[in-house]
């Protein structure tokens, strides 16, 4: 049994709930939150902090964590076919799983407990190690690519074949679950994409994709298929309650109402779409219509941080100057990171508040530094606004301890900082031996 003693919980639950309790874990689950006498606990001190549920990022690459600041100034498909696709072809299981290892780093010390990942094309499985050994809430899978350019371009069947295979192995495991990750349309073949579809639907496993992020990918999308993006995905049957579109930055009025209408979820991701030079999708308006929209960093190579806290702050003040300076309460852009990520994952009844009975995914947000006092009326409001992945002091997932006073548990998190340039310059190295052409200017 774990006590977290003594803190503002910060409930996300229907009402938005703030309240001064104990919240007691017990076999990884919530026990109770209020006061708590638990003699044979193990007490974790929360006076002056916020008790938080666990982040939930619904959209990130893993294996881009290694690129870090190796592919800036260049927009999506450029940034593609230059940058990610040749180092994503170049990476061998060890570097795979050295950067899926340090995103984990990353995402656990900043208190984000529960992802949504796509994988690159290759050694899946490293991926997979990574979060088991780490104990963070995965859900993801390999990427699917078998139409267009580019060196991670896959026969459809052998592709298909695997993802099936690695779904079979890996799904359920413990806090893995599989998804399929067709990368984007351009990526994939209307065959490949139809399997999906029937292979979704049969083992109940997750549609995780990118749609309509660059203004440029929409309009080959047009000319390819006649449909806009989103609309194109539907008329496949790949707009409903188990699909997850990131980005959906120029989606149409039509193709809101359809997600609405459908129940598909949306990954909102401000900081890629700021650093890609994109543009951001409308979500107050996608929020009216009823569109559940989740939140994700994305990539560490587009982004380049997987900060939880950084999206919720670009989400909070990016739509302002459109929308009006009401647009976006603070209660309702932590929604997106937790409650709307949990839907988003399939998981909305067992983690994304903190209500008994539902599973142990907790950080613990210390507030008492300078830039986060006077904290003000509306707890909402210090965390988005000011508070930063380096106030989370504890976190829990599935009740287990991965973060304690700011150390993180299970993996060496200064050992992958120091050894990361390294690692990328192995990657590198394999670029050129290989000669993996840059295509582009
Ligand atoms: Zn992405």
């Amino acid at each position: 049994m774990i006590l977290l003693r003594g803190g503002t919980v910060v409930t996300m639950d229907a009402r938005r709930s703030v309240i001064r309790a104990d919240v007691l874990v017990a076999e990884g689950r919530i026990e109770k939150i209020g006061r708590v006498r638990a003699a044979k606990a193990k007490v974790i001190d929360c006076a002056g902090k916020a008790i938080i549920p666990g982040l939930i990022q619904a959209h990130v690459h893993l294996c881009q964590a290694l690129f870090r600041n190796h592919a800036d100034g260049l927009e999506l498909l450029d940034w593609l076919s230059q940058r990610i696709w040749p180092y994503e072809a170049a990476h061998d299981a060890r570097s795979l799983g050295f950067s899926a290892r340090l995103g984990i780093a990353e995402l656990l010390l900043g208190g984000t407990t529960a992802v949504l990942d796509m994988a690159t094309v290759h050694h899946t499985e490293a991926v997979l190690e990574a979060a088991r050994e780490s104990g963070v809430r995965y859900t993801g899978g390999k990427c699917l690519m078998d139409a267009g350019d580019g060196p991670l371009r896959e026969e459809t069947n052998a592709a298909l074949a695997e993802a099936e295979r690695l779904g079979r192995k890996w799904h359920g495991r413990g806090l893995i679950r599989w998804a399929l990750c067709p990368r984007f349309a351009l990526s994939c073949s209307e065959e490949l994409l139809h399997a999906v579809r029937a292979l979704g639907a049969r083992e109940g496993w997750l549609v995780h994709t990118h749609a309509s992020e660059n203004r440029a990918e929409v309009e080959l999308v047009r000319k390819q298929t006649g449909r806009d993006n989103i609309e194109y995905f539907d008329h496949l049957g790949l707009c409903g309650p188990r699909t997850v579109l990131a980005h959906c930055v120029h989606i149409t009025e039509s193709e809101t109402r359809m997600m609405a209408q459908r129940g598909a979820s949306a990954v909102h991701c401000p900081g890629a779409n700021l650093k890609l030079a994109s543009g951001h999708a409308p979500v107050p308006r996608m929020l009216a219509a009823g569109v559940n929209i989740a939140l994700g960093g994305d990539g560490a190579a587009c982004n380049n941080t997987l900060d939880a806290f950084h999206e919720m702050r670009l989400a909070a003040t990016l739509h302002l100057p459109q929308f009006g300076p009401r647009a976006m309460p603070a209660a309702e852009v932590m929604a997106m990171a937790t409650v709307s990520g949990a839907k988003a994952l399939g998981l909305g009844a067992e983690i994304g508040s903190l209500e008994e009975g539902k599973r142990a995914d907790i950080a613990v947000v210390d507030l008492s530094a300078p830039h986060c006092q006077p904290a003000g009326p509306d707890l909402h409001t210090t965390i988005v606004y000011c508070a930063c992945a380096s106030d989370v002091t504890d976190v829990l997932v599935d009740g287990r301890p991965v973060v304690r006073s700011r150390k993180l548990l299970t993996l060496d998190a200064a050992r992958l900082a120091a050894e990361a340039g390294r690692e990328m310059r192995r990657v590198l190295a394999r670029i050129s031996e290989t000669k993996v052409s840059f295509r582009g200017n």
